[in-house]
């Protein structure tokens, strides 16, 4: 049996339709910016497999670390005993994240990442006898699949089973030039009207949402109501980490620093999962007690997998390093020029066009053909976006997502893209010619729509 035939008899995908669902390409090797099938067809990853590949697939770098952890420690406990790589992991991390941060937290994805924000969030309030119990979020938001995560995301077609046993949570439309008053407002009627524990946001770009974008400067000003308001403040980073948005961290945008940080996805490079939580001192001093009953439990089997760890630090070595930052600067500048080619002509090509507005800022902050209702053709770091002008409305599950996906595939790329939103979010080795070869892919699609 071939191995696609055995994966149809035996796996169950993530997020697939299965029913009648196409064999899966089978990938049989990864080199730098490509996946190889086992037809003796190469990807390019334009999508970093789901957002998760910083360096390439089997970075060299990487790799031998990896190995050579292997032969040292590959997993150990990590209640009662320690190990060099996951404490000297949450030092560098330190050393990168805002200066508020204090204490790293260890789990194994980005939904436990999250979970365990909302739980540290939820008992530092217990702890002191204090009942706060709901948590404010943003509209459309995405935060992991489990139950903490679904709660405070955005209700759709994904979670519709379990609405009912989703916990209750205020949310409120992300804040654009035009709905910022109103937006504030909200915020401040929830705040007046609930026993608020914390408020959790993807900043800057809601990934799953569909690369939504918006401006720091409104974002400060709602942490800062937050803060005013002694109400936790949750930056979930899973995606936009670790120079997605151009910056180590999208936080770094911010005046006002969220007093927790969730982390995953590159972490580990794209090696393997590991998921961090990181908190501000006060919430920390909550948990420090002589009443036991005020102790965090929560822990997983792998946590602080030292494996894991050893990837981890061997990818910060690798961003710290000045040529990843000038390839990060290069993927931003040429998203730049791409925005701005796509729209200069974007109405004729059948893509949503922001050129009606003339009100809007071209070129600021690092955004770029933004629009009033969260921008249409946008990029900001090394993310790119734009949707495609259907007729149907349902992002999800819009019939555009599979035709676009197989052009490329026939084109040697992968972009998979989030109903009819087109998105690059690259490993950051990508050459310039790998980009405006993905670029003129992209263009000649939407030639073939127009005609
Ligand atoms: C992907 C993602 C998650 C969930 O991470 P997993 O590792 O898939 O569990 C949470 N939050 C954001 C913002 C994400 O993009």
């Amino acid at each position: 049996m071939t191995i696609q035939k055995k994966d149809k008899k035996y796996v169950w995908h993530p997020f697939t339709h299965q029913l009648n669902a196409k064999y899966p390409i089978n990938i049989i090797k990864g080199k730098g910016v490509y996946l190889y099938d086992d037809k003796g067809n190469k990807y390019i990853d334009a999508i970093s497999s789901w957002w998760v590949n910083l360096h390439g697939h089997c970075n060299p770098y990487i790799s031998k670390k990896v190995s050579q952890q292997l032969s040292e420690l590959e997993h150990s406990i990590f209640s009662d005993f320690t190990h060099p790589w996951a404490v000297t992991l949450a030092e560098r991390l330190l050393g990168h994240l805002p200066k508020n941060q204090s204490k790293i937290f260890y789990s194994d994805n980005g939904s436990t990442a999250v979970e365990v924000a909302l739980k540290m969030s939820l008992q530092y309030w217990s702890n002191q006898d204090l009942s706060k119990t709901t948590f404010i979020a943003f509209e459309n938001g995405y935060h992991g699949d489990t139950f903490g995560g679904m709660s405070v995301g955005a209700r759709n077609v994904f979670n519709n089973a379990f609405e009912k046993l989703l916990f209750d949570v205020k949310h409120i439309p992300i804040p654009t030039k035009q709905n910022f008053v109103e937006v504030k407002n909200k915020l401040t009627e929830i705040i007046k009207t609930n026993k608020v524990a914390g408020f959790i946001f993807e900043p800057l770009v809601q990934g799953a949402a569909g690369m939504k974008m918006y401006e720091a400067k409104y974002l400060d000003e709602l942490i800062l109501i937050c803060n005013q308001n002694k109400i936790i403040t949750i930056a979930d980073e899973v995606m936009t980490g670790f120079g997605r948005t151009g910056k180590m961290f999208a936080c770094d945008n911010l005046k006002h620093k969220p007093d927790v940080i969730c982390l995953s996805k590159g972490l580990t490079g794209g090696y393997f999962p590991l998921g961090v939580t990181s908190c501000a001192e006060f919430i920390y001093n909550a948990f420090l007690s002589e009443d036991k009953t005020k102790t965090f439990f929560h822990g997983h089997s792998y946590t602080a997998n030292a494996t894991a760890c050893s990837a981890a630090l061997a990818s910060l070595d690798l961003l710290e390093k000045k040529e990843t930052k000038a390839q990060i600067k290069m993927i931003e500048k040429s998203h730049i020029a791409f925005v701005k080619k796509l729209c200069s002509h974007s109405e004729e090509r059948g893509i949503y066009s922001n050129r009606t507005d003339p009100s809007l800022p071209r070129r600021q902050a690092g955004f770029v053909g933004m629009t009033t209702d969260g921008a249409r053709v946008r990029s900001k770091g090394t993310i790119i976006a734009f949707e495609l002008n259907t007729k149907e409305h349902s992002h999800y599950l819009n019939n555009a997502a599979e035709t676009i996906t197989d052009f490329f595939l026939k084109k040697g790329i992968i972009l998979r893209p989030l109903g009819n939103i087109f998105y690059l979010i690259p490993p950051y080795i990508i050459t310039k010619k790998q980009l405006n070869f993905i670029y003129g892919a992209i263009e000649e699609f939407l030639e073939r729509v127009d005609s």
